[in-house]
């Protein structure tokens, strides 16, 4: 196996590679130690990044700016389809904007506790460190950022923090973030520095002398199947939430990258870590293939609460405050209803055990804006939220501005992935991972408004340097896709398409995936153990 043979593992043990020296200096440190392509040369080296997501998108455009032979493939038929654009709530950055406290030492603190102190505090630093320049990135791209008053861009609270950081644009920052990266990319892609693949589907990795090489894609169109060979490869393919069947990824998220590069050799790490969100949509019946994300933005103003009666089965508006359980405010003081996502899930399915649970099924909780709107008036929280109350509507036939919202955890994002070490790197050299493919240096990125900042700082700033040192230290050589392995990689994908197609069997696909998932959500999820 080649991750065995990794120079990341040394005496059987991993090693992340981190640069000595303090903490606050390690990146800055390490970008002076790495060694650059120097300008002149980099268009010799081909690059191929796989995924035009945020981190890919950004991946894509940084490297082909800085003058590479970049070749970009995605499933989909443009960037813009990519699951990014799903994201609502917002990105954190340490700005300290409001003064209310927050410094890059601040979201360090909160994310490595928020990634239950398993994450790589290194990488978190770095992390911290970026987000600075992450959104001065996005401003200058046109990111048309929530603004206050005064001109200043707003934040908001998110789960897991006291401090006001998150920055948002309404409730579809993904997909005005991904706007600014498709933007930067489509530039290369005009400039000749980028090639764009689209409705490829990488279907393996190419694996030469113990190097990642190159990949194999079949064209989602015609079925061929092709060979791309290049300099070093970067997987930015998203999360492999779907294993759950129902989440609130797109249908379209699969594994299937970084799944074939873990069988060519790359390690897997925290396969298990997942994140169920709190505020979801509650499943409705056997009908549905995903499920919808309702904004954590949403708990800065609405009160989460059951009957503190079991079996209470009365209209929300009939059951007096006394005989309400607003249970994160009563169990968690301090961050209340802000409290982080694996615990406001894990409280929620508790009081559905308990049998408090309410709506159809009792496998839901109410997210109640009504003091809100008391307070402030309904025009505001439409300002604020209005999109993610029509977003309701439309799934449940519901008025949230009359009735409280229904929410039940689900699954939503995959801390696990692919190891990387400090530079991004796989166990296999030159395989490089990216965004939410990885394994976000074991949660680095676990409380909300962390995946966009970690895909975004992966892609614009961490790859730009880390992939130039990796290149600086091989030659560019001639190898193309004529290379044997490229040949005996294609005739495996092949068989492997045809068995597939050749099955003949007599229940879809789907249904195979909704037992599977199904599996999965009752053994190895919100509150199971395995
Ligand atoms: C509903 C929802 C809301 C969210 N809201 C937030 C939020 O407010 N804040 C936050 O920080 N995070 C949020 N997240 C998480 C965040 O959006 C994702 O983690 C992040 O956008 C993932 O970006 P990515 O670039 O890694 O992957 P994706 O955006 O999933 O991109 C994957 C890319 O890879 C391509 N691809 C995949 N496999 C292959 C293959 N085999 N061959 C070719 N191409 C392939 C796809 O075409 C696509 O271009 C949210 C997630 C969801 C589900």
């Amino acid at each position: 196996m080649i991750g065995s043979t990794s120079p990341n593992l040394v005496d059987g043990r991993l090693d992340a590679k981190i640069p000595p020296g303090p903490i606050e200096q390690k990146w800055e440190r390490h970008r002076f130690d790495m060694k650059l392509v120097s300008p002149a040369n980099r268009r010799r080296y081909t690059v191929l990044v796989v995924g035009s997501g945020l981190a890919g998108g950004a991946a894509a455009a940084s490297l082909g700016e800085l003058g590479y032979n970049v070749k970009c493939f995605s499933y989909h038929d443009s960037p813009r389809r990519a699951h990014s654009i799903a994201a609502q709530g917002g990105i954190n950055a340490a700005k300290n904007y409001r003064n209310d406290g927050d410094s890059v030492f601040r979201l360090f603190y909160d994310t490595v506790k928020g990634g239950d102190f398993r994450a790589r505090e290194a990488n978190v630093y770095r992390l911290a460190e970026l987000s600075l320049n992450i959104i001065d990135q996005c401003v200058a791209q046109g990111v048309p950022f929530a603004r206050e008053y005064g001109g200043l861009l707003d934040t908001r609270s998110f789960g897991g923090a006291q401090v006001s950081r998150t920055f948002y644009a309404r409730g579809q920052t993904g997909q005005q973030l991904l706007l600014g990266a498709y933007q930067a990319l489509e530039r290369q892609v005009g400039l000749g520095t980028v090639t764009m693949d689209t409705r490829a589907e990488m279907l393996d990795l190419v694996v030469v002398d113990g190097r990642a090489r190159g990949i194999v894609t079949r064209d989602l169109v015609t079925g061929a199947v092709e060979s791309h060979a290049g300099d070093a490869v970067v997987l930015a393919t998203g999360g492999y939430g779907n294993v759950f069947y129902l989440s609130t990824n797109a249908k379209a998220s699969n594994a299937t990258a970084i799944w074939r590069a873990h069988k060519r050799g790359a390690f897997f790490a925290n396969p298990c870590f997942t994140q169920i969100h709190p505020t979801c949509i509650p499943v409705s019946g056997e009908h549905q293939s995903k499920l919808t994300l309702m904004s954590e933005s949403l708990r800065n103003d609405g009160r989460v609460w059951v009957p503190k009666k079991v079996g209470d089965t009365r209209p929300p508006d009939r059951i007096p405050v006394s005989e309400r359980d607003y249970y994160l405010e009563r169990k968690y003081p301090s961050y209340g209803n802000l409290a982080p996502r694996d615990i406001a899930s894990r409280a929620a399915k508790e009081v559905c055990d308990e049998k408090r649970g309410v709506g159809p099924g009792g496998r839901g909780v109410y997210l109640d804006f009504a003091d809100a709107i008391e307070r402030f008036g309904e025009p505001v929280i439409r300002e604020k939220y209005g999109n993610l109350f029509e977003m309701y509507e439309r799934i449940t036939g519901e008025n949230a501005y009359r009735v409280p919202m229904r929410i039940y955890p689900a699954v939503h994002y995959t801390m696990g992935g692919l190891w990387v070490d400090y530079d991004l790197m796989s166990t296999i050299p030159g395989l490089f991972v990216a965004g939410e493919a990885n394994f976000s240096d074991h949660g680095a990125n676990r409380l909300g408004a962390s995946a966009l900042m970690q895909g975004l700082a992966d892609g614009y700033f961490i790859l730009p340097g880390t992939l130039g040192d990796y290149l600086a230290r091989v030659r560019p050589d001639t190898m193309d896709a004529g290379h044997p392995a490229f040949r005996a990689t294609e005739v495996e994908v092949s068989a492997r398409v045809r068995r597939v197609l050749s099955v003949g069997g007599k229940r879809t696909v789907d249904s195979f995936h909704r037992e599977l998932g199904q599996l999965l959500w009752d053994y190895c999820s919100n509150g199971t153990r395995s």
